[in-house]
């Protein structure tokens, strides 16, 4: 039997959700249909996980002042759920400042950023690190402090907009795999399901991740994004020193030769057990690491990234030498500018797509879920998402047909 709604989203990691979150809270009331293959924000997806950092430290303004205009919707949703989702415990930015700048910026150009949007920050040397962390900061490193930085409570922040858009009549269909999508020669858009569903909608929204191009090929259309195995955990933590650390995050030179990306980080320890979340920010430039697809992508912890990672955090921190509890490798859908993709496909304005998340778009995501809404109601979307066209020369490929 073929189902008939007003929008179908496909994809429940945090874009899927905070757009139909979006969508449900439109004066008039939408069918809104969310398929998720598996489960939302399910454990292969880039949304999984207990938390996510929040900053205005960025190289480029415009991810700065996207932080801003989305703090206001991490607010209101915290008063519509009645939860405190936001953690604010600062952030701190440190490294080697001859660093240059790499996928996540770089500690001068972050520093600039901050100066010239006003916010709030200590720019600190290696002593002054020293001083007031467990830390085992060089010479020659310095950091920028951001105080009003912080994590998102993740899973949490998807659960809530989940059952608030619930509420207002989000239809989610878990388990169920969208196999195609294509326009009818009504105008209408056809989705197929694995399961043998078929739905027919006015508009889609398409927020697969990493899985993007596989459900964009049937509409013609491929986008130049590569998918990164990033590795991350929790590591045990000197329950001595619990209360002293910060949240951080490492620039260090990238050796190349040798796979280490240099970009680390971690989040302040959990309050119930002595383990703080870290991870690496890179995947080393092979096949084993940086894939075209999902079908081809490495679940496994490589041991010599696990390695580095247990050597960064012996060599610059006090108290994080005992080890990692448990590792995992999930995907980063990276685009090659750092910029997401989020724009309706050239030719088909029945389609949104919101693609390459780049390893930073959680914190930005009920912001970027309003924008999906607004291009789904062929509305101007409500922050500036021009840099974010998907016909630009990073992402668009020249295979594509010509609208
Ligand atoms: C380890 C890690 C740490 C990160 N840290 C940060 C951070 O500190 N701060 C920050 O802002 N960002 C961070 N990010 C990035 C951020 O989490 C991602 O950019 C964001 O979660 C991407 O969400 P998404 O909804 O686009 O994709 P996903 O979460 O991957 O969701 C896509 C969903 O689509 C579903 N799907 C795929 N194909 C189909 C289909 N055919 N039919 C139906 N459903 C389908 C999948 O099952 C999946 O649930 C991090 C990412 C990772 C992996």
């Amino acid at each position: 039997m073929t189902v008939q709604v007003d929008v179908v989203i496909v994809g429940g990691g945090v874009i899927g959700v905070s757009a139909a979150y979006a969508l449900c809270q439109e004066q008039k009331a939408l069918h809104v249909l969310l398929l998720e293959a598996r489960t939302i924000a399910n454990a292969s997806s880039s949304s999984a996980g207990d938390s996510r950092m929040f900053r205005c430290m960025y190289s480029r303004e415009y991810f700065g002042r996207m932080k801003l205009a989305a703090l206001r919707d991490w607010q209101l949703l915290e008063e519509a759920a009645g939860v405190g989702l936001l953690k604010r415990h600062g952030l701190l930015f440190y490294g080697d400042v001859e660093t240059g700048e790499t996928v996540q910026g770089s500690v001068p150009d972050a520093h600039r950023t901050m100066q010239r949007m006003g916010i709030p920050h200590e720019y600190l040397h290696a002593e002054q690190l020293n001083c007031r962390w467990p830390m085992r900061a060089k010479q020659g490193c310095e950091g920028v402090y951001e105080p009003g930085a912080g994590s998102v409570h993740a899973n949490q922040a998807i659960s809530a907009m989940a059952r608030l858009a619930q509420q207002r009549g989000l239809e989610i269909r878990e388990g169920e795999e969208v196999a195609s999508i294509r326009r009818l020669q009504s105008g209408k858009m056809r989705v197929r399901t694995k399961k043998g569903s078929v739905i027919h909608a006015a508009k889609v929204v398409v927020a697969a991740g990493p899985w993007t191009n596989e459900l964009l090929r049937p509409l013609g259309v491929q986008l130049d994004l590569e998918i990164w195995a990033v590795h991350w955990g929790h590591a045990w933590v000197d329950p001595g020193r619990r209360e002293q650390y910060p949240q951080w995050y490492s620039f260090g030179r990238e050796r190349p030769a040798t796979w280490d990306g240099g970009l680390y980080y971690g989040f302040p320890p959990d309050s119930t057990e002595p383990v703080a979340k870290v991870g690496c920010d890179f995947a080393p430039d092979c096949r084993q690491f940086r894939v075209k697809s999902m079908a081809d992508f490495h679940w496994e912890p490589d041991p010599v990234i696990v390695s580095f990672l247990e050597a960064f955090l012996r060599d610059n921190w006090l108290g994080l030498d005992s080890g990692l509890r448990d590792v995992r490798v999930s995907p980063y859908t990276m685009t090659r500018d750092g910029f997401f993709v989020l724009d309706r496909i050239p030719g088909m304005p029945e389609v949104s797509v919101f693609a390459g998340g780049s390893g930073r778009a959680f914190k930005f995501a009920p912001l970027l879920g309003r924008c999906l809404a607004d291009l789904t109601l062929d509305r101007r979307p409500c922050f500036d998402v021009s840099p974010l066209r998907m016909q630009r020369s990073s992402v668009w490929l020249e295979s594509n047909a010509q609208p």
